[in-house]
């Protein structure tokens, strides 16, 4: 584990996501861009036992959702939500590493210890449960098309017939494979950024992903009037924090601290900031059910 610690994780996660306050916020300027606490020799312990800091897989290159700037910051939901969270464990914004997780890596990050926490668009499925558990969900997408402007995609029938990108190792390549369009060509990569290219250049049609995660790339200043999502909901996406097998005192932490950033409003504010630029317009919180 990655969990920086002076004490034992056990009494210090419960008694700190009781009393600790909240201060996520829409800006990721304080992070930490580079060390870890462990960096500092592993010492720096709180008095009270708090946890020194957290190691969080996210996305670099899913605007609105999480992105590395250019400038070294980090933003999106899911570092807004992280670091929320991180402040109800007791752990501050400067403690956080944030690590890259892409899609095929995130169970294998957590297995192996590299992360403590994967919040990356990550949705709560049964399959990856066999591996990792999860908290929450913190939020709802739909699997869909992002097309060229000038295209249209009306129904599910017609994807068979196209040749779609997307990325190996997500919901979104397998459901189409299983169940949306078994004969659609797919091309599969490890990050949806990669698709966009061959998106503009015509050797895909269309690229599958989440809506919120679509909807980023085509408010992009540089792909402002080249794409639009098809609007077809291709499957309900759940997202979860990643989190490892079985830590379910960590688990029931987490999922205070999701319960208390939706009911403080928190939850409202960090969507509106991160989706709202690009007009998604996301539904209601959904209900924790990663209880056991
Ligand atoms: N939410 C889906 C998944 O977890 C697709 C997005 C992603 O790959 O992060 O697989």
């Amino acid at each position: 584990m990655r969990i920086r610690k002076a004490t034992a994780l056990a009494a210090t996660v419960l008694a700190l996501s009781l009393t600790a306050t909240a201060c996520g916020s829409d800006d990721a300027d304080s992070t930490d861009n580079g060390g870890s606490a462990s960096d500092n020799g592993g010492d720096t312990g709180s008095d009270d036992g708090g946890l020194e800091g957290l190691t969080i897989g996210i996305k670099f290159d899913q605007p609105g959702l999480g992105l590395l700037t250019p400038d070294g910051d980090y933003k999106g939901l899911d570092v807004d939500v992280a670091t929320y969270i991180a402040a109800e464990l007791g752990v501050d914004a400067d403690d956080i590493e944030w690590l890259e997780a892409p899609s095929p890596e995130r169970e294998n990050l957590i297995s192996r210890g590299d992360v403590d926490l994967v919040v990356a668009t990550y949705s709560i499925t049964d399959a990856r449960k066999e591996s990792i558990s999860f908290a929450g969900p913190y939020f709802v997408a739909q699997q869909d098309l992002l097309i060229r402007v000038d295209d249209e995609v009306n129904s599910e029938e017609e994807i068979n017939d196209l040749t779609l990108c997307s990325v190996a190792g997500s919901t979104s390549a397998q459901n189409l494979r299983d169940n949306v369009a078994p004969d659609a060509g797919l091309h599969e990569f490890a990050t949806y950024s990669e698709c966009l290219s061959g998106l503009e250049g015509g050797t895909v049609d269309a690229i599958t992903t989440d809506d919120a995660i679509l909807a980023g790339y085509a408010a992009q200043p540089e792909h402002e009037g080249k794409f639009k999502l098809a609007g077809l909901n291709l499957n309900d996406e759940y997202y979860g924090v990643g989190l490892a097998k079985g830590d379910t005192e960590l688990r029931d932490s987490v999922n205070e601290a999701i319960e208390k950033m939706i009911d403080d409003g928190s939850w409202a504010e960090f969507v509106e900031a991160n989706l709202g630029p690009a007009g998604y317009e996301a539904g209601s919180a959904p209900e924790i059910t990663e209880t056991d």
